[in-house]
Order: structure tokens, then C-alpha cells, then sequence
């Protein structure tokens, strides 16, 4: 059953085509790569699936939500999807409980207690309950983006978005972090993820997707990575970005 379904996507800034043309689906449960050079569209996909862009053509399901339809209700769909970038933006002077109680008591209407609840469990998903009264400055940088993965956790979303969410992480960290997505995508979590970690796609995707001049230019399971069937994801390959 898919749960995200783009239908010949078409995305320009200005004189920039962008997404010229791109289709996927993903099913609910799977875990989604999406890999390619810097400025092939990736980032831009992941924005039009959660509608921080609008596209100029084709069309977009997310959630049973009509992503494309001017008249979709946008807090609807951000309740069904969480996104998480490379830039954790915690509120430096709430701590890690607090900034991921935000969200759940205002935008959902949980009441202390329930936000309380859903905190503890969520901080327990990436491995932190320890660190609930810390502050941001307090944790590492792997640390701050396990808090924010949390705190999109604790809006119970179908689908969890990640824009390389390990970029700006030195390797040790990043493990962690990968470790954190690892579990999610083992406890069933659909998600999409843009990522330059190759062994992270080949080891825990089901599917993945490589983007080339706003194209879906190659997209396959696990053995993609051992046989390309393009030269530019080969040349991608190899260059071992
Ligand atoms: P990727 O994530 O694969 O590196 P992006 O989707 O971020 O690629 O960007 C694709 C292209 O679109 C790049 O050339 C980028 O400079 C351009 N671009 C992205 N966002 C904007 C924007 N808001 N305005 C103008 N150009 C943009
Ligand atoms: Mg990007």
C-alpha cells in the first residue's frame, strides 16, 4: 500500500528546472534512500512531499492527503509527516524535555500529563532519557539530533522525513544518530531519507532512489549498489561521496 505517491513532479525555480519529472511511490513501512550529486533536486523532493514547496506540475498523495490541491489544510498533513534536517533549531533556553513538548501541548492538545508520557517514551526511542533536563548547549551535536528526531517523534507522525540529518556530524556522532534511524526503521517507521551515507542505504533501505538533473535516473533494492545499471550512478559510486 503506498503512503507517498509522486506522479510526475515537476519543480522549476525561476529559469531552474529542478525536478523535471519525478515518480515514486513508497509503502507504508519502507525505508526510503535517496541519494545523488549536491544540487540534483533531493532536498527539493523531500520539501514538496511536506509542502514547503509548492511543485508546478503533476501531483502528490501523502498520507491519503492531496499534497498538490491548493486547498489542502497544511497543519492536517504536518500532523501525518515529520521532517528533520541537518540544522537540529532546538530552543536553546528549553531544555530537551521541554523543546519536545511543544509541539504535542500546543499543536495536539495534550494535556501535561499525556505530553509528559510521550517525552519519556520518545527520548527513550533514541537513547536519551538521561538527558531530559539538559539544555541544548549541554549535548553534542549527535546528541541535539536525537532530540530533535525525538521531537518530531512525539508528534506521532505515518512518515518521517530526514534531509542529511548526519551532514554537519563528525563520524562518531553520526553513528549514533544512524543507530537511532536504524531501530526506527526496525520498529516499522516509513521513512525517506536523503543521505550520503551509502552504507547506511544499502544496509537499511529497501529501496533506493538515485537522482541525477532532477530525474529519478536509477532506482532499486539493496543490489543496486553492487550493480548500477547507469553510468553516472556507477561514476557516483565510485567517487565515494
Ligand atoms: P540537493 O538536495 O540534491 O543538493 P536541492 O534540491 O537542494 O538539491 O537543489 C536543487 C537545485 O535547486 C540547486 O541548483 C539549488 O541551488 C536550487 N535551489 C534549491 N532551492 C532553491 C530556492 N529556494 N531558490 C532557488 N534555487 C533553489
Ligand atoms: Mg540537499
Amino acid at each position: 500500500m503506498s503512503i507517498i505517491l509522486l506522479d510526475n513532479v515537476h519543480k522549476s525555480f525561476g529559469a531552474l528546472k529542478v525536478l523535471d519529472g519525478v515518480s515514486f511511490s513508497v509503502n507504508k513501512g519502507e525505508v526510503f534512500a535517496i541519494i545523488g550529486r549536491s544540487g540534483s533536486g533531493k532536498s527539493t523532493a523531500l520539501r514538496c512531499i511536506d509542502r514547503l514547496e509548492h511543485i508546478d506540475q503533476g501531483r502528490i498523495q501523502v498520507c491519503g492527503h492531496e499534497v498538490s490541491d491548493p486547498r489542502l489544510d497544511l497543519r492536517q498533513l504536518r500532523r501525518d509527516v515529520g521532517i528533520v534536517f541537518q540544522s537540529y533549531n532546538l530552543f536553546p533556553h528549553l531544555t530537551a524535555a521541554e523543546n519536545i513538548a511543544l509541539a504535542p501541548r500546543h499543536s495536539k492538545g495534550k494535556t501535561r500529563a499525556e505530553a509528559k508520557e510521550l517525552t519519556a517514551r520518545v527520548l527513550a526511542q533514541v537513547g536519551l532519557s538521561d538527558k531530559a533536563q539538559s539544555y541544548p548547549e549541554q549535548l553534542s551535536g549527535g546528541q541535539q539530533q536525537r532530540v530533535a528526531i525525538a521531537r518530531s517523534l512525539a508528534m506521532e507522525p505515518q512518515v518521517m522525513l530526514f534531509d542529511e540529518v548526519t551532514s554537519a556530524l563528525d563520524p562518531q556522532l553520526t553513528g549514533e544518530v544512524l543507530k537511532v534511524m536504524a531501530d526506527l526503521a526496525a520498529g516499522g517507521m516509513t521513512m525517506v531519507l536523503v543521505t550520503h551515507e551509502m552504507a547506511f542505504a544499502r544496509n537499511v533501505a529497501d529501496t533506493t532512489l538515485f537522482m541525477h538533473k532532477g530525474r529519478v535516473w536509477e532506482q532499486g533494492g539493496p543490489g543496486m549498489f553492487e550493480r548500477p545499471q547507469t553510468a553516472e550512478l556507477r561514476q557516483f559510486l565510485a567517487a565515494g561521496l
